[in-house]
C-alpha cells in the first residue's frame, strides 16, 4: 500500500492532519521528523485529546507530544508482525521502516490478524471425530446414527420429549405454523423486535403477522401490548391462530405473563428459542413451555451445526406431523405417494455430528458468554447513559450477545459512530435488530405499541449496539473493546 498520502509533516497543521486521517483507509497517519524520519503515528482520539489540552486547529503538527510509536523492519516476517498486533492490542496499524527509519509502508491489524468477529463458532475436540465416524460410515445423508443421536441429546437441553433436527431454524418456525394449520389470512402475533427470520415463515403461509411491541426490561414481547391486543381481538372475533415469542438475544420473555394471557384466550404459543437454547426460566430450559418451540445451529449462534435447527415439544402428534412434512410429506405406501404439499427440511447426518460435539460444550459457552457480558458490565456500568438487556424474574439468559444501549439525551455519540471507530480497528459489532414494523417486508402488518405513547422496539433499535460476545473472545480483546467504548463515550 503507499503510504505517501498518510505521512504529515512538522509544520503540517493540525486541520490538515484531521483531513489525512479521515482520507486515509487505515485511519491514521505517520508524522516525521525534519529530516524525514518516522516520529509517531496520529490517530483521530490523538486529535482530540491534543484539542481538548489546548492545542488549535492551525497549529503546526509538531506541537502534538512525543509518543512511543510500534514500528517493524521492512522485511519483518508474518509471525513476528502477528505477535507485535497481540503484544499491543489497542494500535491498528504498523508502521514498516527501512534501516535509517524512514517509514516505508503500513501494516493495517486486520491484513495479519483475523478481526474481533461479533460471534464466531467455536469448536471442541469431539466434533470432527463425529464427522469422521459419519464419513467412516457412509452415513453422508439426511438421516442416520449421528442424527438419532442428536435428537436424543436434544432432548435435555431443551427439556422436551420430542425433537426433530432442521435445515434450519426458519424451516422449523415454517413447520410450526404448518403443524398448527396456519395458513392464508390467518392474524399471527410475533414479537416485532426480531431478526426477520421469525416472520419469514409467516409470509410464507400468506398469514398476517400482528407486530406486538416489547417491553423496556427485557426487550422482549410486551405482556401488557399483548392483553390489549387480544381483549381488543377477543371483542372483534379475530383472534390469532398463534402467538411466536422470540427470547432475544438469549434471554426468556416473561412466559408466565405471556402463558396466563395465551390460555385464558386459548391461543397456542410458538417459541422462537433460536438464540436462547441453554437459557432457562423457572427451572426449566428456555423453549420448553410454549407448545412448540424452534431452536437454531447457525453459524453466529451459541452452538451450531454451520447451519442447521430443530423442532421440539411435548406433543409427539405434532413432531411427528412436522417430520413427515420435512421429508416431503410421502404416505404410508410403498409406491410414492403424496397428499400433503411438504419440504425438504431435515438436517444431514455429517452436520448432526457437529451438533453432537457441540452440544457437550453448551453449559461452558453458556457460562462463558455470561462471563463476558458481566466483564462488560463491570467495565462500562459507571458510565451515565449506558444500560443493558435486563432479565425477567425467575430466568437465566444464555448472554448470546451483549447488547448495549446509549441514551442519547447522555451520550451525544451515536452508536453507528462508535461501530464505525470499531469496524476501523477490525472489531466487528452490529446494530440491534431492526424492528419489523420498520421493515419493508411488513409495510401492510399491524403494530401493537407498548403502550399508548410509547414505543420501545424502534427507540431500542436506534440506541443499541451488539459487542462482540463470541465464547472465542480473549480477556484482553474485551478490555480493548471496553477502552474504546469508554473512549467513545466520551468523545
Ligand atoms: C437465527 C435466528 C432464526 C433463524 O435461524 P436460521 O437457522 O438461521 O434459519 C430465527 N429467529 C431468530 C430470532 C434468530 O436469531
Amino acid at each position: 500500500m503507499s503510504i505517501e498520502k498518510q505521512i504529515v509533516y512538522p509544520d503540517t497543521s493540525i486541520r490538515a492532519v484531521m483531513a489525512a486521517i479521515d482520507q486515509a483507509p487505515t485511519k491514521l497517519c505517520i508524522l516525521v521528523d525534519s529530516e524525514g524520519k518516522l516520529a509517531r503515528t496520529v490517530v483521530d482520539g490523538d486529535l482530540r485529546r491534543a484539542l481538548l489540552a489546548g492545542i488549535s486547529l492551525d497549529d503546526p503538527a509538531s506541537k502534538l507530544p512525543s509518543q512511543d510509536v510500534v514500528s517493524c523492519p521492512a522485511e519483518t516476517a508474518q509471525d513476528t508482525l502477528v505477535n507485535t498486533f497481540s503484544a499491543n492490542p489497542s494500535i491498528n496499524a504498523v508502521v514498516l521502516t527501512d534501516e535509517s527509519n524512514f517509514p516505508v509502508g503500513l501494516i493495517p491489524r486486520g491484513e495479519v490478524l483475523p478481526g474481533i468477529l461479533l460471534s464466531p463458532p467455536h469448536m471442541g475436540e469431539s466434533e470432527s471425530a463425529y464427522v469422521r465416524k459419519a464419513f467412516d460410515d457412509n452415513w453422508i445423508a439426511p438421516a442416520g446414527p449421528n442424527l438419532n443421536a442428536f435428537e436424543e441429546a436434544l432432548k435435555s437441553a431443551s427439556g422436551r420429549s420430542h425433537t426433530l433436527a432442521l435445515s434450519s431454524g426458519t424451516a422449523a418456525l415454517h413447520l410450526a405454523l404448518r403443524v398448527l394449520g396456519v395458513g392464508a389470512g390467518h392474524p399471527v402475533y410475533v414479537s416485532d423486535l426480531t431478526f426477520a427470520a421469525t416472520v419469514q415463515p409467516i409470509l410464507y403461509q400468506n398469514a398476517r403477522p400482528v407486530l406486538i411491541d416489547s417491553e423496556p426490561r427485557s426487550w422482549n414481547i410486551s405482556p401488557a401490548a399483548l392483553e390489549r391486543r387480544l381483549k381488543m381481538d377477543a371483542a372483534l372475533g379475530c383472534l390469532p391462530k398463534a402467538l411466536i415469542v422470540v427470547h432475544l438475544y438469549g434471554q426468556s420473555a416473561d412466559m408466565g405473563a405471556i402463558l396466563t394471557l395465551t390460555e385464558r384466550y386459548g391461543v397456542p404459543v410458538i417459541e422462537d428459542a433460536a438464540e436462547s437454547l441453554g437459557a432457562s426460566y423457572g427451572n426449566r430450559p428456555s423453549g420448553a413451555h410454549g407448545l412448540l418451540s424452534a431452536y437454531s445451529f447457525n453459524g453466529n449462534k451459541i452452538i451450531t451445526t454451520s447451519g442447521g435447527g430443530a423442532l421440539v415439544s411435548d406433543r409427539a402428534d405434532l413432531i411427528e406431523r412436522a417430520r413427515m412434512l420435512s421429508t416431503q410429506g410421502r404416505d404410508p405406501a410403498e409406491h410414492y405417494q403424496h397428499s400433503h404439499i411438504a419440504y425438504n427440511y431435515r438436517m444431514s447426518n455429517v452436520l448432526a455430528g457437529i451438533g453432537l460435539g457441540q452440544l457437550e460444550l453448551l453449559q461452558d459457552r453458556v457460562s462463558r458468554r455470561r462471563e463476558i457480558f458481566e466483564v462488560y458490565r463491570a467495565g462500562l456500568k459507571d458510565i451515565p447513559g449506558i444500560s443493558f438487556q435486563g432479565e425477567v424474574a425467575d430466568s437465566q439468559g444464555n448472554r448470546w450477545l451483549t447488547v448495549v444501549s446509549f441514551d442519547p439525551n447522555l451520550i451525544s455519540r451515536h452508536p453507528y459512530q462508535l461501530l464505525r471507530e470499531l469496524r476501523s480497528k477490525g472489531i466487528e459489532s452490529r446494530p440491534a435488530w431492526k424492528p419489523m414494523h420498520m421493515q419493508p417486508i411488513c409495510e401492510k402488518c399491524s403494530f401493537e405499541p407498548h403502550s399508548r405513547d410509547d414505543v420501545v422496539s424502534s427507540r431500542l433499535f436506534l440506541q443499541s449496539l451488539c459487542l462482540p460476545s463470541g465464547s472465542t473472545l480473549g480477556d484482553d480483546q474485551q478490555q480493548h473493546i471496553i477502552a474504546c467504548v469508554r473512549d467513545f463515550t466520551r468523545g
